[in-house]
């Protein structure tokens, strides 16, 4: 087989380019800027094309093939031959599948290269050497058109890029490992555990582990017995794991994980993390001297949905260490109450206030219900904003654990004062869903915000710039925040109520007030605290039940003093019925409903709606 005149013209064209998106016209070539037009020019310029074409192809150092309409090689040259382990002849009774695959992807993007969409293909193939072997290629494959514009032949270039993708995979897999033990390393981990937080309902598991005095071993018997040990532990740990489908990776140092990413439960990671410890404390045999060396571990075990990788990782750590100071040779499952004491006083008063900037605060809402509604139905008519502090690290803080802190470091007020824009802008939005439903939110205020702020100013800004009704405001403020630092009432109490906002006196019973005393200041609402309520007696009649008793005085008296009595801590429908009977207007507890965010309160007003 040759290239006749005829071919020589269209790989003469396809060298050049000019057929790219559609058919070769004979005019002025826009490569060669030669006019072709003349038929004794045209011969001349053909025999000269084929004659540069076939010493191009020939001598060329890349791979080169002719390739016809049926996948046939009709021409190669001895750079492919050479690449394939073939001789030149032998290639060109070969079908193209012989050497490779063809996928369907290329077959798709050679349609696009027929119909003139592209005017060359460029993929990466591997072919195979005539001993076997495979050899990386990147071809660029042109279209070769006849003179009626139909596809003819494509000309495929072949570069052997074998070398280059070795010491890619080479480099790529250095990359993920770590050269002493050979395991997997922190990169190779994170991109795994990434992969075990795709899915949704699943569980994964870490046991993040460390050798006990591995310093010491350094130390006195050299750091090449120090290597020794730690492939050795690695070989161990591989040995017993990986085969289980686990991933067991050196994150540096002498320390290591095993990676579960599908958990059967914490049981099972217990179990993991005792089998570690164990096969780690087998004496080893290092350099012809026995080392004995234990491990610590720090065990954690969740759903995917409960956390983000860094998270898992971060608590597997702080795990490991209290497995450390619990004296080693142990593990230790993680353990958010023990976490938490590791959050001080002084690392969270000095957080506070940029995690407020950052938005890390969130309010929830907890209904607030009346109780004295004609069918005896607890029915919502407000709700107490509830501060939470979204932390990235320790999660969901409960007021009292920093409240106090804030009120120390004075970060109480630019939080209190985020609390209350927040609340009034939420009962706003809920006043204006639900017209029918005029929900109050109820906000705690500190001592500490009328001592160094203008609570009376910030109320009336925020009441204005949130266009809620000062009505739907009530504000609470304990005992003993009633009284400034002076022993007098605090002033702003009756501007605030001026402009008619309720005023709350929250936890009563906590202190030793007066009540009578406190209800000449105006205040609206007395909140018993939850102490109260818990004292009711657990079987319905009989029994001495003095705390009803009390209640009910209390409430009498409260109704005398002209103010309403709100209960807290209600937990059961007892509770709940017992205090409906001592007259107890409205009360708040986990049995109407815990706090909440404010999608939960929609909720619950759109099934009433
Ligand atoms: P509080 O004002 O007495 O709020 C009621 C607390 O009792 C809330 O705790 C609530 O979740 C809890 N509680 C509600 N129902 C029940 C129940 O049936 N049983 C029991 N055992 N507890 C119940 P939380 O949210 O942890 O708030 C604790 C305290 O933090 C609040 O006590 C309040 O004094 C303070 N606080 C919360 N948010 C703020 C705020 O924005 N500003 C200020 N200054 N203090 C706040
Ligand atoms: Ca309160
Ligand atoms: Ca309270």
């Amino acid at each position: 087989m040759s290239i006749g005149a005829d071919q020589g013209l269209r790989v003469d064209a396809a060298l050049h380019a000019c057929v790219s998106g559609g058919r070769l016209t004979v005019g002025l070539c826009p490569e060669c800027e030669e006019p072709h037009s003349s038929t004794a020019s045209l011969q001349e310029a053909l025999r000269a094309s084929e004659t540069r074409f076939r010493a191009a192809f020939t001598d060329a150092g890349i791979g080169m093939a002719l390739v016809d309409a049926d996948d046939r090689i009709i021409e190669a040259n001895p750079a492919l031959a050479e690449m394939l382990g073939r001789t030149v002849p032998e290639l060109m009774r070969l079908h193209i599948h012989e050497l490779m695959d063809v996928e369907e992807d290329p077959r798709r993007i050679y349609r696009e290269l027929v119909r003139g969409d592209r005017d060359r293909i460029r993929v990466e193939k591997r072919l195979t050497h005539r001993q076997g072997h495979e050899v990386w290629t990147n071809i660029t494959v042109s279209l070769i058109r006849g003179a009626d514009g139909l596809p003819q032949y494509t000309l495929a270039m072949v570069e052997d890029v074998s070398e280059a993708r070795r010491l890619g995979d080479r480099l790529h897999y250095q990359s993920m490992h770590d050269p002493l033990t050979r395991l997997p390393n922190r990169s190779l981990f994170f991109e795994q555990l990434a992969g075990a937080f795709d899915g949704t309902d699943r569980r994964v598991g870490l046991c993040y582990l460390d050798l006990d005095g591995f310093a010491a071993v350094n130390d006195t018997l050299g750091h090449h017995v120090g290597d020794e040990l730690l492939v050795a532990v690695a070989h161990r740990l591989e040995q017993r794991f990986t085969a289980r489908g686990h991933l067991v990776a050196r994150m540096g140092g002498d320390e290591f994980a095993v990676l579960v990413p599908r958990s059967a439960g914490g049981a099972e990671l217990a179990a993991l993390a005792a089998e570690i410890v164990e096969i780690l404390s087998a004496p080893y045999d290092l350099a012809g001297q026995r080392v004995v060396a234990t491990a610590s571990v720090g065990v954690v075990e969740r759903g995917v949905p409960d956390g983000s990788p860094s998270e898992l990782v971060k608590d597997a750590d702080a795990t490991l260490c209290w497995a450390k100071t619990d004296g080693r040779a142990r593990w230790a499952l993680y353990d958010p109450e023990r976490i938490a004491g590791q959050m001080t006083r002084q690392v969270l008063a000095t957080t506070m206030r940029p995690a407020l900037e950052r938005g890390e605060f969130v309010v929830e809402y907890q209904p607030l219900v009346g109780l004295q509604g004609a069918q005896g139905e607890a029915e919502l008519l407000g709700v107490e904003a509830l501060v939470r502090w979204q932390h990235p690290q320790f999660g969901k803080l409960a007021p009292d654990r920093f409240i106090s802190i804030a009120e120390d470091t004075g970060a109480i007020v630019p939080l209190g004062r985020w609390v209350l824009e927040t609340a009034c802008r939420q009962a706003r939005s809920w006043q204006e869903r639900f017209p029918d439903r005029p929900l109050y939110v109820s906000v705690n205020l500190a001592a500490r915000q009328f001592r160094d702020s203008d609570v009376v100013a910030d109320v009336a800004e925020v009441l204005g710039t949130t266009r809620l009704p000062a009505r739907l405001l009530q504000l609470e403020l304990t005992e003993s925040a009633f009284m400034g630092p002076t022993g007098r009432p605090l002033e702003g109490l009756h501007a605030l109520a001026a402009m008619g906002v309720r005023i709350a006196i929250d936890d009563f019973g906590t202190g030793y007030s007066n009540l009578a005393y406190l209800s000449r200041l105006p205040v609206h609402v007395l909140k018993l605290a939850g102490s109260f309520v818990e004292g009711f007696h657990d079987t319905l009649a009989g029994g001495e039940a003095v705390d009803e008793q009390i209640v009910a005085a209390l409430v009498q008296l409260a109704h005398t003093l002209g103010l309403t009595v709100t209960a807290e801590g209600v937990e059961s429908e007892m509770q709940a019925a017992q205090l409906r009977a001592t007259g107890c207007d409205s009360a708040q507890g986990w049995h109407y409903g815990r706090a909440m965010a404010a999608g939960g309160i929609d909720e619950l007003l759109e099934r009433e709606a």
